[in-house]
């Protein structure tokens, strides 16, 4: 390692040892909870993961156990956090290590990357943290302190940016701890280096940030120009048999593959929203007695914005409907489904209705109540 590394890195793990958040899986060089864990934190900031990460490692504490868990139970677990690919191809790579080989986790970071769903990223933090592999591993939070440090050598071109930034990150992880190194550059960006207003007098690496010496840490990290994301207009349908609500499960060849989720189509072309809402009841086989809009939500997805009408919807009879998977369930057995995010932020909108609209009739029915009359103005027991 050469005598510039060798600086950066003593500050970084100086300030980590001082610094370092209390999370909870930085006690533990176990593999399978730093998968876990990285698993967890991919999409996702560290403080908000540490909670699943509890409560997914109460229920599933070892690799075996989560390999013959049921899917939906993984889910379920996952439920908010989103990208919900993470938690399949996690339960997925458990099976398989589990049937391929005997329930022993990889060593190496090559190894790591032949499971399901483990990228480069994850097979490097999880190897260098758990078993002391020097592999580097560059998330977005270290590609921002690296750019920012080697601002004046990567200059305009985004190709160099990503040499430069894996040649430095691999120099630093040289030598004795290079899991903690890995830890302290994500550290750092995530809580010092941060996209906007970075705390630079609060930096281990500042004498040595050429972004920072040039006053030009904004333009770093690089990006590539941004495309615009398409908008998608759907119908959502909240569909009510008296206390009975109608929730359908996506397929699994389709994003957010097993959750389910209130009856949503996509909007055809020369549709607008209630003959969208029409047909698609149409085509589940249900014979509505009313039909009126709802609340409208758009959902990000990465590579498209969901623009969603709902419709209120109340039928006479709960039919078996045609091609779906479909539950008429009751709003407790509702909750305890893994859902959509969408479907979750409509069923908290519909909650908020009824409790409102049990109010109205609470009040109704005050305001309507016979006032009480003594029956004798005068009299005494
Ligand atoms: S000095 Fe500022 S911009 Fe440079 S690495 Fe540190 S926090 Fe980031």
């Amino acid at each position: 390692m050469n005598r510039i590394a060798t600086l950066l890195q003593q500050r970084l793990l100086g300030w980590y040892d001082r610094q370092r958040r209390d999370l909870p899986w930085r006690t533990t060089t176990d593999p399978y909870r730093l998968w876990v864990a990285e698993t967890l934190c991919q999409q996702t900031q560290a403080a908000r993961a540490a909670a699943y990460y509890t409560r997914f490692l109460e229920r599933f504490p070892t690799v075996a156990v989560l390999a013959v868990a049921d899917l939906t139970e993984v889910l379920k677990l996952w439920e908010g956090l989103g990208y919900y690919q993470r938690a399949r191809r996690l339960h997925e790579a458990a099976r398989l290590v589990c049937r391929q080989h005997g329930g022993i986790l990889p060593r190496t970071a090559a190894a790591w990357r032949l499971l399901p769903g483990v990228g480069h990223y994850t097979a490097a933090a999880v190897a260098s943290m758990a078993f002391g592999e020097p592999v580097a591993a560059v998330d977005g939070n270290v590609r921002r302190v690296l750019a920012r440090l080697a601002a004046a050598d990567i200059g305009d071109s985004l190709p160099r940016q990503m040499t430069v930034v894996r040649a430095m990150a691999q120099a630093l992880v040289a030598g004795t701890r290079p899991g903690d190194v890995n830890q302290a550059l994500m550290e750092l960006g995530a809580t010092v280096c941060r996209p906007r207003r970075p705390r630079c007098a609060d930096c281990p690496l500042a004498a040595a940030c050429t972004a920072r010496q040039d006053a030009v840490i904004d333009r770093y990290p690089l990006r590539s120009p941004r495309k615009l994301r398409p908008v998608r207009p759907f119908v959502c349908l909240l569909v009510q048999c008296g206390d009975r609500r109608l929730v359908v499960r996506r397929t699994t060849t389709t994003l957010l593959s097993d959750l389910w989720e209130f009856p949503t189509d996509a909007r055809r072309d020369g549709e607008d929203d209630r003959a969208a809402a029409e047909r698609h009841l149409g085509e589940l086989g249900l014979t509505a007695q009313h039909v009126q809009p709802g609340p409208a939500l758009t959902h990000d997805f990465t590579h498209f914005r969901q623009q969603l009408q709902s419709f209120w919807v109340e039928v006479a009879t709960p039919n078996d409907l045609i091609d779906v998977d479909a539950l008429w369930t009751t709003p407790d057995r509702l909750e305890a489904l893994p859902l959509t995010k969408v479907t979750r932020r409509f069923w908290h909108l519909w909650s908020e209705r009824e409790a409102a609209l049990g109010r109205l009739t609470a009040e109704r029915s005050r305001s309507f109540a016979p006032e009480f009359r003594p029956a004798s103005s005068g009299g005494g027991q």
